[in-house]
């Protein structure tokens, strides 16, 4: 088969192919898996009760949902109850021409790292800045042609969690952070996927002063963050303004499978997005819409996030961390402060192999987890940067006996490899 340079390009083994597969994988094993390695959410008993109930109420307007299409800016029910949440929580003062949904967030970033990076018409070049590595994994292979993001290293401040040392928080090094005609849009997740950091109010004011002053979009990945899921530990407050692209999801929700992405702009960004939904895909999912719209009207969303999400998140990485604080107790292991999303970031400094060889380990034992190397999409120097082959993701959003056995699985790996070294 020969294929276009883009179908060369987007066919090319990419760390998210790896990790979807994984995924998959996994799920049609015979042989027990201990995922810690994707980005699943937890099938929460008490908010799966609430999607049964609002899916029952849904099938009486049934034929809205799944008999039509909508329009390629997304169900317009859906994109009103949002106008209202929003303004309601927020005061923004934004209206439906400030909203557009795709098939899932992700779907999202492809639109906009390829509407505002790569090949300009003057001939220029541009590309999306990522204020801090490492970054959402799946950012790296999106752009149709080449790849453009560049990105600055963090800084790393030594800090403790709940009266507990051995922690660590990456902080925006805004001293080496350069802005200039070559960016195109600056993003970022917050709560980060991998890390669970939330970057501070100051570093993000700081940052959306900086797009301004280069007049170029500043992206808010916010699919773990405020107000829903709502999966945020630490001290933050949530922001828009019309330079800010705010990018939500129905997927931490728990609804991944909806394939629900919000997107909060200003009007010229709604339109052409809308303009590549009509191209992509004519128009995004309804389904999804159809549920949320009813979680919305009546500020369920609300409770779900606050009081069901957040809490189950917040318990569950308690418990994470006390099991590797029990299975790695004297070994060099630092854990990235625990702000927000559904990971663990854990730091082996001065493992004697790389994360990618302890990944295969791992994956012949039957546990998956994802090397660090694959979240640093622009950091140039990867190979020598040490740091990034130090690292491994975790999810902690699996049942006890999961991450019993999987953290288990790393202890016994990596004690065994500081004994030897
Ligand atoms: N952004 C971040 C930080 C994520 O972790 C994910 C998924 O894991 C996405 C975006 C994409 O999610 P979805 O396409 O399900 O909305």
């Amino acid at each position: 088969m020969i294929l276009s340079k883009f179908g060369e390009k987007m066919t090319q083994k990419s760390g998210i192919l790896q990790l979807m597969d994984d995924m998959g994988d996994a799920m049609k094993s015979d042989q027990p898996i201990n995922m810690l390695g994707g980005g699943n959410p937890a099938m929460i008993p008490a908010a799966m009760d609430i999607f049964a109930e609002t899916f029952a109420a849904a099938q009486a307007d049934m034929g809205r949902y799944i008999g039509r299409y909508a329009s390629p800016q997304g169900d317009a029910q859906f994109i009103d109850a949002l106008v209202s949440y929003l303004n309601r929580h927020y005061h923004w003062g934004i209206s439906e021409k400030n909203i557009v949904l795709t098939n899932g967030s992700q779907n999202a970033f492809f639109y906009l790292f390829n509407l505002f990076s790569g090949e300009y018409a003057d001939g220029s070049e541009k590309k999306i800045l990522l204020p801090l590595a490492p970054e959402y994994i799946g950012y790296s292979d999106v752009h149709t042609r080449g790849q453009h993001f560049v990105s600055q290293k963090a800084k790393i401040e030594t800090t403790a969690f709940e009266g507990q040392t051995g922690f660590f928080k990456y902080r925006v090094d805004f001293s080496h952070l350069h802005l200039d005609d070559r960016i195109g849009a600056m993003c970022c997740s917050r709560p980060t996927n991998p890390t669970g950091n939330v970057l501070t109010d100051a570093e993000m004011h700081q940052l959306s002063a900086l797009a301004a002053s280069q007049a170029i979009p500043f992206i808010v990945d916010d699919a773990y963050g405020m107000p829903f899921p709502n999966i945020v530990f630490s001290d933050a407050t949530l922001t828009w303004n019309p330079n800010q692209i705010l990018c939500l999801s129905l997927s931490k929700v728990g609804l991944p499978g909806v394939r629900t992405g919000i997107v909060i702009a200003d009007e010229p960004v709604i339109q052409a997005m809308s303009a590549l939904n009509a191209i992509v895909s004519l128009s995004p999912n309804n389904f999804g819409a159809s549920l949320a719209t009813q979680l919305l009207q009546n500020d369920t969303m609300k409770h779900l996030s606050d009081e069901i999400i957040r809490p189950f998140y917040l318990d569950k990485v308690r418990y994470a961390i006390a099991l590797l604080k029990k299975e790695l107790d004297g070994y060099p292991l630092r854990i990235h402060q625990p702000e927000g999303a559904i990971f663990l970031w854990l730091w082996f400094e001065g493992l004697p192999i790389t994360t990618a060889m302890l990944y295969q380990q791992l994956k012949s034992a039957g546990t998956l987890i994802i090397p660090g190397e694959y979240f640093f999409p622009g950091i140039a120097d990867l190979p020598n940067y040490r740091h990034a082959h130090e690292c491994i993701r975790m999810s902690y959003a699996q049942d006890e006996a999961v991450l019993e056995k999987g953290i288990a699985e790393i202890g016994r790996q990596v004690r065994q490899l500081y004994d030897n070294a």
